[in-house]
């Protein structure tokens, strides 16, 4: 007796959606471990976004220009240096162009993982939408720059970077003299795509050790630097403060460790 077609079709559906399957946690695997690989530099692509949709982020947006983010790309050389990482320049940086398209907002910090794998892929919806992958280095990070104005010192939302597809997702003020700060965060979140985790406790100060400039500076307090996953320097035990720039920011041995220097 000859089986129904139906089920024939139903085993290809399966063949082909195990297929798309090993593909995707193969690239993956493929992309986590050439980041592993420093020999080799990274690009990395900054996409500004109007926030607030405002003329004054639009006139900052138009006036941003590379050298505005030159202080990553030496942040990165100098660090890289301290673990005998030698390829120099690390960081390859470049300007996008303006995007027009705010990506879909981030669930809550303490959101379930379904709420979180079904943002991941909005998030890459919206990603193939906009911007096309075609000739896309592996080890492109994408940035994106949500820009917002003085908001009445209202915070900004979380930023994020994830090591799944490379992506970053940062929220910064639209002033010049906020670009210094800006790029501590965009700092944070690039190493994040590498496979950095956060070293801070959940009051928002430093963790001891490892989230500290320097754990056996002696007196302990107060640092003189942030270590960048921790993102604040320790000022005595439970107070911090957040670095003008990334002058007074440093990779410390846990995070190198973590991206494979
Ligand atoms: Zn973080």
């Amino acid at each position: 007796m000859t089986k129904p077609r139906l089920l024939t079709f139903k085993r290809l559906r399966i063949a082909i959606l195990l297929g798309v399957l090993a593909v995707v946690a193969g690239s993956t695997y493929y992309q986590v471990h050439a980041m592993a690989n420093w020999s080799r530099p990274l690009i990395m692509t900054i996409y500004p976004i109007n926030g607030t949709g405002t003329a004054a982020v639009a006139k900052y947006i138009n006036n941003l220009k590379m050298d505005d983010f030159a202080d990553l790309a030496r942040f990165l050389d100098e660090e890289a240096d301290a673990y005998n990482v030698t390829t120099t320049p690390l960081l390859n940086l470049r300007l996008g162009r303006e995007l027009h398209s705010l990506p879909p907002a981030p669930p809550a910090r303490q959101a379930g993982a379904f709420a979180i794998g079904k943002w991941s892929l909005d998030l890459r919806y919206w990603l193939y939408r906009h911007l096309s992958t075609f000739g896309l280095e592996t080890r492109h990070i994408r940035m994106f720059v949500i820009y917002h104005g003085e908001n009445n010192n209202k915070p900004l939302k979380h930023s994020f970077g994830l090591r799944k597809g490379l992506i970053g997702v940062v929220n910064a003020f639209a002033l010049a003299d906020q670009n210094a700060q800006n790029n501590v965060v965009i700092a944070h979140e690039l190493l994040h795509t590498l496979g950095a985790t956060d070293k801070y406790e959940h009051d928002g100060n430093p963790r001891f050790p490892e989230g500290y400039g320097d754990p056996r500076q002696d007196p302990l307090y107060p640092q003189e630097f942030a270590e960048i996953m921790a993102g604040r320097i320790a000022v005595s035990r439970n107070e911090s403060e957040i670095p003008d720039s990334l002058d007074q920011t440093l990779i410390g041995e846990a995070t190198a460790r973590e991206i494979h220097w």
